[in-house]
């Protein structure tokens, strides 16, 4: 494999927190609800809505929005006040008005991978909701090029690389998710580093008869990735930094 000279970084819960929100958020929703329902059947019917209804509104806290009160209109047919679309509105304004929380040692990552690597920032989700947050991050200008996707398919990671002119075997993929950012990496033939969050939403998750064997390694946080990277480049046997 040719040397690796781009690093394509995932945003959400790989270089600021995101899912943390939509956890508390979502307890929030089913405390508003408890007076009529029990808080497990409010956050079932939650998680069930939104999954189906990423397919039709995208990602992020919009359509979440909309996922929280047509969960509220199923399981209060007949009790939707107003004031409980408010108090389901204001839930999703705090998410959005919230300031970006980096993870801790983001930046001293970036700035030491900067001087040998050339960075892309590549995220997936709502472009004013993801473009507020990286204004926000105070890191944009780490970047040569920064990127809100409305997937991350291994077509639109060749897109990309093919506009900024970097072959995949060039091309290593940093990020929390298995199924968005490593799985269509490998397929595209880069190679890819998965950074495990405490709460990654279980759409992301991939089975593990599904994991590709080799091309990418595993790493607890991002102060491992220069180490990792080396180990990439010297082909060492699969994961070996997480199984050691
Ligand atoms: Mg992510």
């Amino acid at each position: 494999m040719p040397p690796l000279t781009t690093i394509g970084f995932d945003a959400d819960d790989t270089l600021w927190e995101n899912e943390l929100y939509y956890h508390a958020a979502k307890r929030r929703f089913a405390a508003q609800l408890s007076f009529a329902c029990p808080e497990e059947h409010s956050l079932a019917a939650l998680d069930e809505i939104e999954v189906r209804n990423v397919d039709i509104y995208g990602y992020g806290i919009k359509s979440f929005s909309l996922s929280m009160i047509e969960a509220a209109a199923r399981l209060l047919p007949d009790r939707l006040e107003p004031e409980l679309i408010d108090s389901v509105l204001a839930i999703s304004k705090e998410m959005l008005l919230h300031p970006v929380e980096l993870i801790d040692g983001v930046t001293a990552a970036l700035d030491r991978l900067a001087a040998a690597y050339s960075l892309v920032l590549l995220t997936k989700g709502d472009l004013f909701e993801q473009q507020l947050k990286i204004k926000r991050s105070g890191i944009a200008d780490r970047f040569r090029a920064v990127r809100v996707l409305q997937a991350k398919t291994a077509e639109v990671y060749a897109q990309v690389l093919g506009d900024l002119g970097v072959p995949p075997g060039e091309f290593v993929m940093v990020g929390n998710s298995l199924r968005s950012d490593i799985l269509p990496a490998i397929e595209l033939g880069a190679r890819a580093v998965f950074i495990p969050h405490a709460l990654t939403w279980s759409h992301e998750h991939v089975q593990a008869e599904h994991l590709p064997s080799h091309g990418w390694i595993e790493i607890a946080s991002l102060a491992d990735l220069p180490s990792a990277l080396q180990a990439l480049e010297a082909e060492q046997p699969w994961r070996t930094a997480a199984c050691d």
